[in-house]
């Protein structure tokens, strides 16, 4: 007799104002992608930006008009926020143009880049990858998905989070060094992009560490926002 192991969390992603319903894939994030980001983490100049991934189980779905409880990692002192927006892919593609990203994308979402700072500060001083920093379990909280047609211009758009009610980070989308549109072009020469893929595009400046019992509020304009505990 077959004896079937599995995991808890196959998320099914569901896009609001549609029927559709897409199952993740891999979540690709950008680093370094807001000028004055790059300058508060003493990084090099206008660097291009890099990739890492998170699994997809690091997602979790914040669902709107609800706080949801996300735990403090163990091992990291310093749990850092970084309010990003993400990106759903909807079609298959690779090598594609400025154009044909856009036609990729079928859905927006507001997003947390969870990071143990002080595990990511020491693995870059080690050259060391950042699994153990980026990677762990819910370090990727998404809010509810939007059609992409129901955003009028995702290259312009207010991105902002809060702390027990305090503004930390405020910046809007056009500051972005590479556009949302860039980034899928440049990351489907890597990689062929499918349905269910999701990237998160990087994070302004203002990230800072978050201590249980803290509640985070993280916005961009017209997509819903998402509420977080840190427990
Ligand atoms: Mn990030």
């Amino acid at each position: 007799m077959k004896k079937q192991h599995s995991h808890p969390s196959l998320l099914e992603l569901k896009i609001y104002g549609t029927t559709e319903i897409f199952t993740p894939r891999r979540v690709y994030c950008v680093g370094a992608n807001y000028r004055k980001h790059i300058e508060e983490m003493g990084l090099p100049g206008r660097e291009k930006p890099f990739y890492f991934m998170k699994p997809s189980d690091a997602l979790v779905i914040a669902n709107p008009n609800e706080t949801t409880g996300i735990s403090f990692p163990p091992i990291t002192k310093s749990l850092h926020h970084e309010v990003e927006l993400v990106i759903l892919i909807g079609k298959k593609g690779h090598n594609l143009n400025l154009k044909q990203s856009k036609d990729c994308i079928f859905g927006c979402a507001v997003g947390l880049d969870m990071t143990r700072r002080d595990i990511q500060n020491s693995l870059r001083e080690k050259r060391q990858p950042w699994e153990l920093a980026k990677a762990f379990d819910q370090s990727a909280p998404i809010g509810l998905i939007h059609d992409f047609e129901s955003i009028i211009d995702i290259t312009n758009l207010d991105i902002s989070l809060s702390v027990n009610g305090k503004i930390r980070q405020k910046s809007n989308t056009s500051n972005m060094i590479y556009s949302t549109y860039e980034i899928i072009s440049d990351l489907s020469k890597y990689f062929t992009l499918y349905p269910g893929d999701i990237i998160f595009t990087g994070t302004p400046e203002g990230v800072g560490s978050v201590v249980k019992g803290d509640i985070i509020n993280a916005e961009i304009e017209s997509i819903s926002p998402i509420k977080l505990k840190i427990e």
